[in-house]
C-alpha cells in the first residue's frame, strides 16, 4: 500500500479530504482535470481523444465539467429528493401532486422549491388549493405570526418571520433596509388574492386576443364564464395555440402570475422585497434562510430556513439570471 511521502500531490490532497462529504465532488472533478493535463503533457494524443487538444483550466472549468460528466456522481433531482422529505412530514408525493394532474405537475415544478423548505415551517400537503377554506385551514395550522415593517403589515410562518426581522435587522445595521414591496400583498395572501391576480391576467388577455382576432368573441366568453379549474385548463391550452395570457401576451401566465390556489404567499412563506437588485441585501436574506426561488418573479423570497450550500443537495439547481441566483426544482 502506498504510504503517504509516496503519495502525488493530488493523492495527498484526496487522503486529507476524503472523509469531506461536502468535498467530494469537487474532489473527482479535480482527479478528472489533473488527468487531462498529465495526458496532455506527458503522452502523444490518439486520434480518438479529442480532450488531449484541450487546455483545461482548473478555475473555469470546473462546473462546466463537474455538469457534463456522466461518470461523476450527479447532483440530486428534486423527484428524488421529495420522497424522503415528504416521508419526514408524513406526506406523499401522490397526494401532493397527484399524477395526471397537469396543473398540479407544472405548480410543483415552477414554484415546488418551498417543498425543500426546512421542517420548522408547514408545507401545504397539496399543490394547488381549491378554496378559500383549504387555504384559512392551512394558515391556521401553521400559525400567523404578523409584524409591521414600514407601516406595512407582514404576515409569515412563524419561524419565517423571525428569519425575516433578523434579516432586517442585519441590514439597518450596514445602512440598508429591506421593505415590503406591494404593501399588504408582499407577504401572506388569500385565495381570493390569487384569484383577483389571475383574472387580472386573463381578462385583458381575451380582450386582446379577441381584438387581434386570434379567439372568436364566442371562445372568449365561454373562456370568461368557465369555473376556476376549467378556465386554468382552458387558458393552458390556448397557449399552446401560442395565445399567451401574460402582462405582454408573449409568455406562458404561469410567468407572469401564480395560477388560482398555487401561490406561495398562500403558504406564508414568500415575501415581496422592494431592494431585490440590491446583491448585499440577496446576500444578507440568504444567510437568513431567505431565497428567489421562481426564476421569472425576481422581487420574490421564498423561505427555506436552510444554508445556500445545502440546496443543490436537496434537488434545486441554482441558475443565474439578471446577475441573481435563483434555486429552483431540478426537474
Ligand atoms: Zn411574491
Amino acid at each position: 500500500m502506498m504510504t503517504p511521502e509516496r503519495l502525488t500531490p493530488f493523492q495527498r490532497r484526496l487522503d486529507a479530504s476524503i472523509n469531506s462529504h461536502s468535498e467530494t465532488r469537487a474532489l473527482l472533478v479535480l482527479i478528472r482535470l489533473d488527468d487531462i493535463t498529465e495526458h496532455d503533457t506527458t503522452t502523444t494524443p490518439d486520434a480518438d481523444a479529442p480532450r488531449a487538444t484541450h487546455h483545461f483550466s482548473p478555475t473555469d472549468t470546473l462546473i462546466d465539467i463537474a455538469h457534463s460528466s456522466s461518470s461523476l456522481p450527479s447532483l440530486p433531482l428534486f423527484y428524488d429528493v421529495l420522497p424522503e422529505l415528504f416521508a419526514a412530514r408524513k406526506m406523499r408525493l401522490d397526494k401532493v401532486c397527484p399524477s395526471g394532474d397537469v396543473i398540479a405537475r407544472c405548480t410543483l415544478e415552477e414554484y415546488g422549491a418551498l417543498f425543500v423548505a426546512a421542517e420548522s415551517v408547514c408545507v401545504p400537503e397539496a399543490c394547488v388549493f381549491a378554496n378559500e377554506r383549504e387555504v384559512t385551514e392551512f394558515q391556521n395550522q401553521a400559525g400567523i405570526a404578523c409584524a409591521m415593517f414600514d407601516e406595512t403589515e407582514v404576515q409569515l410562518q412563524p419561524a419565517a418571520l423571525l428569519a425575516l426581522i433578523a434579516a432586517h435587522k442585519e441590514a439597518e445595521g450596514s445602512g440598508m433596509t429591506i421593505t415590503p414591496r406591494g404593501g399588504g400583498e408582499a407577504s401572506r395572501r388569500s385565495y381570493e388574492d390569487t384569484l383577483r391576480l389571475w383574472l387580472s391576467r386573463v381578462l385583458p388577455a381575451l380582450d386582446f386576443w379577441c381584438a387581434g382576432g386570434r379567439v372568436s368573441s364566442d371562445e372568449a366568453d365561454a373562456v370568461r364564464g368557465l369555473p376556476t379549474n376549467a378556465q386554468v385548463a382552458a387558458v393552458l391550452e390556448m397557449e399552446e395555440r401560442g395565445i399567451f395570457f401574460s402582462k405582454d401576451f408573449k409568455k406562458s401566465v404561469m410567468r407572469s402570475v401564480a395560477l388560482p390556489g398555487t401561490s406561495q404567499h398562500l403558504a406564508m412563506l414568500a415575501f415581496d422585497v422592494t431592494e431585490f437588485r440590491d446583491a448585499s441585501v440577496r446576500c444578507i436574506l440568504a444567510r437568513h434562510g431567505w431565497f428567489q426561488t421562481v426564476l421569472s418573479d425576481m422581487p420574490h423570497f421564498t423561505f427555506l430556513g436552510r444554508a445556500e450550500e445545502e440546496l443543490t443537495s436537496l434537488g434545486l439547481q441554482r441558475i443565474v439570471a439578471d446577475e441573481q441566483a435563483f434555486y429552483v426544482p431540478r426537474v
